[in-house]
């Protein structure tokens, strides 16, 4: 396998942090996708852009989505950020066959409780 396609396997960034849900401690993964980039890509304070990589495919994102789901079926975290490079519902940069599978998997993993995703209003 090419570098460049191990690369657009692999999440942009992953990590862990306590959270509060509903009052009560509990601990958070948070997963940010590597896609094609912000179809905004307007606002200069962000390098998101640096990450991202035209090239990436459903199939991609669904090798990254595999990383997440190690991590969350260990059933540790009951809150599970899912953050991309732009904005989540913006069919060019997430299609809706991905985000299908993305939420529908996430859906099996009872000790889930919370599921964040970004969305931008354009
Ligand atoms: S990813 Fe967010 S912060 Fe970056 S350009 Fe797009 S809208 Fe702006």
């Amino acid at each position: 396998m090419e570098t460049n396609e191990k690369i657009r396997n692999t999440l942009a960034f992953q990590t862990s942090t306590p959270v509060n849900i509903k009052g009560k401690p509990a601990k958070r993964f948070m997963s940010v996708y590597r896609t094609v980039g912000c179809a905004y890509n307007q606002c200069t304070m962000c390098d998101f852009k640096h990450y991202a990589d035209p090239k990436i495919t459903d199939n991609n994102l669904i090798e990254q989505h595999k990383q997440s789901l190690k991590q969350l079926k260990e059933g540790k975290y009951a809150q599970f950020d899912l953050l991309t490079l732009g904005n989540f519902f913006n069919d060019h940069e997430v299609s809706p066959k991905v985000r299908k599978h993305f939420l529908q998997s996430l859906a099996k993993i009872k000790t889930l409780k919370r599921v964040l995703v970004q969305r931008f209003p354009f």
